[in-house]
């Protein structure tokens, strides 16, 4: 008796079944498993092979490592993001005033993490909503920043066409449903409102560099891993148009030091940071190789 064969792997931007095996990566923060990395050959999207359904996911969120929930500057690549990350805030509130045009607004950060960007923009007189799954990071949300974060389900509630600005950073490689989830935002900015939308890039330099290595993989709390190619693709077929990308300059030095020690370098420090030189330099030559994109798109 012959086996039954696998079903093809579909694109959930482009709906293709012409899929193939690109890599395999190991989930390096949380559990070791090894998981297979598709690739779409009419998008070019990335696909995570079997990836918990959003059940059975949050097993793969029980680590100390991962610190985007956690205020601990512990260590070496803690103190890396933490200062990544405060020195982002203000970046990203420029940006935002800057793409909008606006200087105070409706403001919803979903996957908001602790709220540190929820409340800069609210002492930047912004008006800054907060979305947040994780019951733990919203307790320190309201510990760390003195801020209210609505948990995930209260997404489908808010106001239609009430937001200047929606952003998510690296939030949308973790989400399960793209299409459903982007129509829910497309509802929610009034006409004029932008959002932002900020994913790691696949294609760039220090992706290339590290192969199964790149920290950016993050198998499988990342189901999809996004090139510039099928970021236009999906926001096009969503109903964005999308207007801007911009490089995230400092990602590429933490997502480098990051991938050097999953490599098992002995010199990580030095040459994560001398990738991330490298990758940053290509960069300002094609900004659509730097290691994390913005993509700032309006309702199409
Ligand atoms: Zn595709």
């Amino acid at each position: 008796m012959s086996a039954v064969p696998e079903p093809p792997l579909i694109c959930p931007v482009c709906k293709s079944d012409h899929t193939y095996f690109a890599l395999k990566v190991k989930d390096h923060s949380v559990s070791g498993e090894i998981f297979d990395i598709f690739e779409c050959t009419q998008c070019s999207l990335r696909i995570t092979k079997n990836a918990p359904s959003e059940e059975y996911m949050s097993a793969y969120y029980q680590s100390e490592d991962y610190i985007s929930h956690s205020n601990t500057r512990k260590g070496l690549i803690n103190s890396l993001y933490h200062f990544v990350r405060n020195r982002t805030l203000s970046t990203k509130y420029h940006l935002i005033e800057r793409s909008t045009g606006i200087k105070s607004g409706n403001h919803l950060d979903i996957g908001a993490g602790t709220g540190a960007f929820v409340q800069y923009m609210n002492l930047h007189n912004w008006k800054s909503t907060g979305i947040e799954p994780d019951t733990k990071a919203r307790e320190k949300a309201q510990e760390f920043h003195e801020t209210n974060l609505l948990p995930a389900q209260e997404f489908e509630n808010l106001p239609h066409e009430s937001f200047d600005a929606i952003s998510l950073w690296h939030v949308l490689e973790h989400v399960h449903d793209l299409y459903p989830y982007l129509d829910q935002i497309r509802k929610l900015l009034k006409l004029s409102g932008l959002v932002f939308i900020a994913v790691p890039n696949y294609t760039s330099f220090d992706a290339v560099k590290y192969r199964a290595n790149w920290a950016a993989y993050d198998v499988p709390r990342h189901l999809y891993h996004f090139s510039p190619a099928s970021m236009r693709y999906l926001l096009k077929n969503a109903g964005f148009q999308l207007k801007r990308i911009v490089p995230m300059w400092w990602d590429s030095y933490y997502i480098s030091l990051l991938s050097e020690k999953y490599a098992g370098s002995h010199a990580a420090l030095l040459n994560g940071f001398l990738t991330g030189v490298v990758s940053n330099a290509k960069a300002i030559i094609n900004s659509e190789s730097c290691s994390s994109l913005i993509y700032i798109a309006k309702k199409g």
